[in-house]
């Protein structure tokens, strides 16, 4: 990769998590390049805001054309660098082309409301307008959906964009960009910095940067949010989750292990929309889904995202997969039962891959650190309780909530379910109810700070001003000062 300013000392190891090597190096963007990207993004936003919208949104349907043309290349790219299979990337890239698909329909949001004669001879209408220069900051486990979750969004409104994309998988926003060139977006419209703390405190304290969209982990996340509206941003920072799912007893206990293994383990767990707490109401319902997970687990076909009979891939990083392996550790000395220790895996050919079997944890306790806090690796712990009104509490008292989901044949429950629970996103049957293009997608509680959530309706919402206008055309002579408050007598 190309370093993009000149005066770069820092540079980060990017690795291919499946054999341990280092594939690339990225140059780390200082304050100062930060500045000048955002100068050129400033500059362009002067042109870029006054292109129409549906010009705007051509562009968008030329980039969707070439994102289609190109999506296997662009899932080869994630699965590189981030880790996870073929086909869980080419997923990840359809949800990205999905917003896509959302912006190109962006001028029908941006058209605003008119209201006749809101006095004698008085109308009034409303509009959104652009912010100005806008920026992403994103993590490592969606490289290109997340940043799509965005830019055509944020691009599509009339703002310019600087993105900071995760320093390790930074790939697939650097052909993103060079696809938004082909698809012919002026210089300057769409702009990457690569980086870390540096940059991204950059983008945080720089006055001509209107609204930062994030997300990531919880801390990072709140120390975004607040740095950035502390200098006078608008912000959403979406943060870190622990989902939890209920199996009822009426639920069908195969569909629900089937649901939990793919929301558990796919990706190696390295989903914010991961099933990480399994919630067995009664013990019947426990012993039957720790047996048949403990089956199914034991047989994850797990290899590199390369093998496309792999069911998952490596962690992202080595200090991740200690940093998972440290909380299966945790887990045993706080007294959870591990029935299935996925950290004797060895992968042939692939034994400097950061891999780590599925693991499956019994009877934790919602004191336990493995339960409290988000592992983001394959493990998955079973909480037993005794009744659904347990469960939702046990949810519902949780700090995070991103998604929560129940399995049930019982459409009272389901609806009290959907009706109680604190989170921003709930499934019935469904084990991660991950929103579609034109909703949108956002936690509650300590998984998003903010109000708005991403793309969709309240993505234009969160990339655009509104403005209401009040108009007259006088006829006839002046008419003298008025000195009170206009009223409608
Ligand atoms: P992270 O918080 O470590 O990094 C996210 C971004 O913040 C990266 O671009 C990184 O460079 C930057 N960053 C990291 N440390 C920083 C610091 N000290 N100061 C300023 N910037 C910093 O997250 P990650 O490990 O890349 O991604 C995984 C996390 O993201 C998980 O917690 C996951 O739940 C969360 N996530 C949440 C959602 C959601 O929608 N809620 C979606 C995807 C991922």
């Amino acid at each position: 990769m190309q370093k993009t300013e000149d005066t770069n000392a820092r540079f980060g190891d990017v690795y291919n998590p499946a054999t341990g090597e280092v594939i690339t190096r990225i140059p780390f963007s200082t304050t100062d390049d930060v500045n000048k990207i955002v100068e050129k993004a400033k500059n362009a936003f002067e042109s870029w805001s006054e292109v129409t919208p549906i010009k705007r949104a051509r562009i968008m349907f030329r980039f969707l054309e070439l994102l289609n043309k190109n999506t296997e290349k662009l899932a080869e790219i994630v699965t590189r660098e981030h880790g996870k299979v073929a086909i869980d990337a080419q997923g990840e890239v359809q949800r990205g082309i999905e917003i896509v698909e959302y912006a190109t329909s962006i001028p029908t949001a941006l058209k605003g409301e008119y209201s006749d004669s809101v006095g004698t001879g008085v109308d009034s209408y409303s509009l959104r307008q652009p912010l100005g220069v806008v920026a992403g900051i994103t993590p490592f486990n969606f490289p290109a959906m997340v940043p799509m979750w965005m830019f055509p969004i944020a691009l599509t409104c009339g703002n310019t964009f600087v993105l900071k994309p995760s320093e390790r998988d930074p790939s697939a926003s650097a052909f993103l960009a060079e696809l938004l060139k082909e698809a012919g977006l002026p210089d300057g419209v769409f702009n990457i910095v690569q980086g870390d703390k540096e940059a991204v405190d950059a983008i945080l304290h720089h006055p001509d940067i209107q609204a930062v969209s994030f997300v990531g982990s919880t801390p990072i996340a709140e120390y975004i949010y607040k740095t950035g509206t502390d200098n006078g941003k608008r912000v959403q920072a979406l943060g870190g989750a622990k989902n939890h799912m209920i199996v009822m007893p009426d639920a069908d206990i195969a569909q629900a292990t089937d649901a939990l293994m793919g929301a558990a383990y796919g990706s190696a767990g390295e989903r914010c929309m991961a099933i990480s707490v399994a919630v067995a109401v009664g013990d019947q319902v426990g012993d039957a889904l720790v047996k048949k997970l403990s089956g199914q687990i034991k047989s994850l076909k797990i290899g590199p995202g390369t093998n496309k009979s792999a069911d998952m891939g490596p962690l992202i990083t080595k200090q991740h997969h200690e940093k998972v392996t440290g909380y299966i550790k945790t887990g045993i000395d706080e007294g959870a039962m591990l029935v299935v220790d996925g950290r004797t895996l060895v992968v042939k050919g692939h034994e400097k891959g950061f891999f780590l079997g599925g693991c499956l944890f019994d009877h934790v306790k919602k004191n336990m650190r493995i339960y409290k806090e988000e592992i983001f690796g394959p493990v998955l712990c079973v909480v037993r309780v005794k009744d659904y009104a347990e469960a939702v509490k046990l949810i519902n008292d949780h700090e995070f909530g991103n998604g929560a989901a129940i399995f049930t044949n019982h459409g009272g429950v389901a609806r009290s379910f959907m009706r109680d629970v604190k989170a921003g996103m709930v499934g019935i049957n469904v084990p991660i109810p991950v929103p579609v293009a034109f909703n949108s997608f956002g936690g509650w509680k300590r998984s998003l700070f903010g109000d708005v959530h991403m793309h969709g309706p309240e993505g234009v919402r969160f990339f655009t001003k509104l403005k209401t206008v009040t108009s007259r055309w006088p006829e006839g002579q002046a008419q003298g000062a008025d000195y009170h408050f206009p009223q409608n007598k």
